[in-house]
């Protein structure tokens, strides 16, 4: 027999499988000895209180074992000999199209600019040695894309349930924790995710696909108005393409605006990422001096106001993580965060962003919104001594229009110098963050605090560009064959939602092989 409840327990309980069958027999009257197993369905934390709850979904399995794998597994069939399509770009999108492809009996060619996920680790290693950023393998290019050393978050404002199920299913096939079936805020951890990346290559492989690595896309085989392939390292591939290349390919948006391939400036939003001690956050998102204890997990925390018409808010918050150089090339300093899957580092991290509309930068160029962020890193660099080094205030500095005279310890390897930020970025961002975080701590007493500092600058938020796709056929709105996916075409925002994009891409080319567009 199996029965499910819905229940509320303190988080020693929750940790702890004895404690939580005993409290489940104790409070529904069965036999502890009878209950086989408990599967937890759903898991959230609820820290409104002084109090904090567990609230849990569980399964109990009274006399009976779970018949079932905890995850759904998908079939890839053999697809070495069916006709193929071209996947540029390995990131969620790319990896997730080529997929489904082959789930479809379409044989995935994925083309991606940089190292396989394990290479690709050295060369971030290198960024804080050297304070050089190779231009083909960084935190945004390589295999796994942009999510690969990050923190994994895998929610979603998206509200497609059966499609972020599925996205999360076959992480768990290819070896992510179930735990992300369950919690209400699932994460991998940077430490777990590259596994996972490899396996999903490997699948590919293993069903008769291809993977290159080091080999960019520089331009599309037009033929009228078809795209029959690509050219990548001076070799052609020809078949239709899903370009799923991410929001940080500046040379692609270059090629599609010269080739009058219809695309638009889309906004973004830009700031700052703001670290604070992890204990701090967990002390006053726990309401507790003791912090989070034994059982409770780093706390997160969200923001979002409006100043002056504009939405200001924490993005991409990594608990116990650490600040990272995200930049993809020469000149430019970008932050962006990570965390390790137990998220048990000294510092929380999160992006505090300001947003922008296209239409807050003059002119019609496509490419304004992308230049007005390339203009911003390249200011950031300049004022971080021409290196890596990020330039850096304390946060009740920035607040107060206050140079911070020194500058707490910090996780950002390559290091920080102090700056007056609120001096330096534009006016519209500084002065906007300047109001939320005043909102901000008043909502949260002692996050306003000088323990804080701020790392400049957050601007890869998401794409600056959206190439143009119709809404029924997700192809390109003049170009045949071309299906413009995920981040980078201005239609996801994250891990699960690129994935999602990528399922659906891969559904609407097949579509197209079998003429049914
Ligand atoms: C440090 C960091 C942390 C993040 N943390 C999270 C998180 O915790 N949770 C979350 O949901 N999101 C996170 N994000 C955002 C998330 O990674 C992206 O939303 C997601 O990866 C977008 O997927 P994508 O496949 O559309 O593009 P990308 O992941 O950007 O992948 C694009 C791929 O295309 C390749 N490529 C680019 N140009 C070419 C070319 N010309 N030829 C061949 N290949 C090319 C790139 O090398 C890259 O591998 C994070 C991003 C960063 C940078």
């Amino acid at each position: 027999m199996t029965n499910e409840y819905q229940i509320r327990v303190q988080p020693h309980v929750a940790a702890n499988e004895q404690a939580l069958r005993s409290w489940l027999a104790n409070e529904y009257g069965f036999d502890v000895r009878t209950l086989t197993a408990v599967r937890i369905l759903r898991r959230s934390i609820d820290a409104r209180q002084r109090t904090i709850f567990v609230n849990l979904k569980v399964r109990c399995y009274i006399n009976e074992q779970p018949q079932q794998d905890e995850y759904v597994q998908t079939v890839y069939p053999d697809v070495s000999s069916a006709p193929q399509a071209i996947v540029v770009g390995a990131g969620p999108g790319g990896l997730f199209a080529a997929l489904r492809l082959i789930e479809l009996g379409i044989r995935p060619i994925v083309l991606e600019r940089g190292k396989d996920v394990r290479e690709r680790k050295r060369d971030l290693a290198q960024i804080s040695k050297t304070q050089q950023v190779d231009a083909e393998s960084n935190y945004c290019f390589g295999e796994g894309g942009a999510g690969a050393y990050s923190d994994g978050k895998l929610y979603t404002r998206s509200k497609k349930r059966g499609s972020i199920e599925k996205i999360l299913n076959v992480f768990c096939q290819h070896g992510a924790s179930t735990n992300i079936l369950a919690d209400a805020h699932p994460h991998i951890g940077t430490d777990k995710l590259p596994r996972v990346i490899e396996a999903m290559r490997n699948t590919i492989l293993h069903s008769g696909g291809e993977v290159h690595f080091q080999t960019k896309v520089t331009s599309l085989i037009l033929e009228g108005n078809r795209v029959a392939g690509c050219l990548a390292s001076d070799k052609e591939f020809r078949g239709p393409v899903i370009l799923a290349t991410g929001h940080s390919a500046r040379d692609v948006y270059r090629y599609l605006a010269d080739a009058k391939i219809e695309i638009e400036a889309k906004g973004i939003a830009v700031g700052v990422r703001l670290e604070h001690p992890s204990e701090l956050i967990d002390q006053i998102q726990y309401h507790n001096k003791q912090g989070r204890g034994k059982y409770l997990p780093a706390a997160e925390y969200s923001f979002v106001t409006q100043i002056d018409g504009r939405g200001v808010y924490s993005f991409c918050m990594c608990p116990g993580g650490f600040v990272i150089p995200a930049a993809t090339d020469k000149e430019q300093i970008v932050v962006n965060g990570m965390s390790p899957s137990n998220r048990g580092g000294q510092w929380s991290n999160s992006g505090m962003v300001v947003e922008m509309r296209a239409e807050d930068i003059a002119g019609d160029d496509p490419l304004r919104v992308m230049h007005f962020q390339e203009q911003l890193e390249r200011d950031c660099w300049q004022q971080g001594n021409r290196k890596q080094t990020a330039p850096a205030q304390r946060m009740a500095d920035f607040v107060n229009n206050r140079l911070s005279y020194d500058l707490p310890r910090s996780s950002y390897a390559p290091g920080l110098i102090s700056s007056p930020l609120h001096f330096w970025m534009p006016q519209d961002i500084s002065h906007r963050l300047q109001e939320g975080f005043k909102q901000f701590g008043r909502m949260s007493h002692g996050f306003l605090t000088n323990e804080a500092v701020m790392i400049g600058v957050e601007t890869r938020t998401s794409a600056p560009v959206r190439i143009i796709r119709d809404t029924e056929s997700l192809m390109h709105i003049r170009l045949q064959g071309l299906f413009p996916c995920g981040e980078g075409a201005g239609y996801a925002g994250g891990i699960v939602s690129a994935g999602v994009d990528g399922e659906r891409c891969a559904e609407a080319l097949s579509r197209y092989m079998n003429g049914a567009l």
